[in-house]
């Protein structure tokens, strides 16, 4: 391959152009359609003002909805050369007493799981990081400070956010993350450009439990389960975890019975860049 083509084709990791999903480039046209509705008739305005608005609210609920690829391209299952793979995605660590348990769980199933850990976490908890990659596992970017606020936050700040964490989590881990996922799932039409040009790809689910607010374990891992398949990709905590009746982590058992049913439906644990990675360069 020629470098010209090599420039035509970013690897896994580099910067990409950003192409706006129809969503975005038909908001576009509505706020030009009317700019130029009111330079050519005032009157126009309440016509001009109900559509810019109507596509705000439409880009609004298209960030609200995690799943959703209406402003960018987001993983929500493993591509089809995956075959009889999952993928195990835990959230919002590392979490110095939760995760070292995960991390027991997932080596007594000889599994392998993604981690998309909060920069500041890290930062707090390296040796567990360093941990995580140690056993297999990869570490990609969740945002440096997990702020509730994400979704609401200009170009710049989403930016700062997301190359802080970069930085921070491709330092202790050795690489740099190629996945982010935004936290709890909520983006803005910025958010897309900012990967594009940090080399980023976003990564959401297929099915989650609500590990962080349900007490019950037995319900997240049959809400995890409902409609188990090949390519899925599961999402669970280690940071931030809802604890059962008796103070366990409902995490623990839960990823235990989906690690049980994996194996008993034969599907083998890949981590997202070992299954995507290869798709993207
Ligand atoms: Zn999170």
């Amino acid at each position: 391959m020629n470098s010209a083509m090599r420039a035509v084709v970013p690897a896994p990791g580099d910067p990409r152009r950003w192409r706006p999903t129809p969503l975005i480039g038909g908001a576009a046209a509505v706020h030009a359609g009317a700019l130029v509705a009111l330079a050519a008739s005032p009157a126009t305005w309440p016509w001009a003002a109900g559509g810019v608005i109507a596509s705000h609210l439409a880009l609004t609920a298209a960030g609200l909805w995690p799943r959703s690829a209406l402003l960018g391209h987001n993983w929500t299952t493993l591509p089809e050369s995956a075959g009889a793979c999952i993928a195990i995605t835990i959230d919002d660590g590392p979490d110095p007493e939760v995760t070292p348990r995960v991390l027991d769980l997932l080596d007594a199933h000889r599994a392998r799981a993604t981690f998309f850990c909060i920069g500041e976490r890290a930062r707090a908890h390296p040796r567990i990081v360093e941990e995580i990659v140690a056993r297999g596992h990869a570490v990609e970017n969740h945002s440096q400070r997990h702020r509730h606020d994400f979704s609401l936050t200009g170009p710049r700040g989403l930016r700062r956010e997301i190359e802080a964490a970069q930085t921070t989590l491709g330092e202790i881990a050795g690489a740099r993350p190629l996945f982010f996922r935004a936290p709890a799932g909520l983006r803005n039409p910025f958010l897309e450009p900012v990967l594009c040009a940090l080399g980023l790809h976003l990564a959401s689910w297929t099915r989650r439990g609500f590990d962080t607010r349900t007490g019950d374990a037995a319900l997240v891992a049959r809400r995890l389960l409902n409609g188990f398949a090949a390519r899925d990709i599961l999402l669970l905590h280690d940071g931030h975890a809802a604890q059962d009746a008796h103070g366990e982590p409902v995490v623990l058992a839960a990823l235990g019975a989906v690690l049980r049913a994996a194996a008993e439906r034969g599907f083998e644990t890949v981590t997202l860049r070992e299954a995507i990675a290869p798709k993207l360069g």
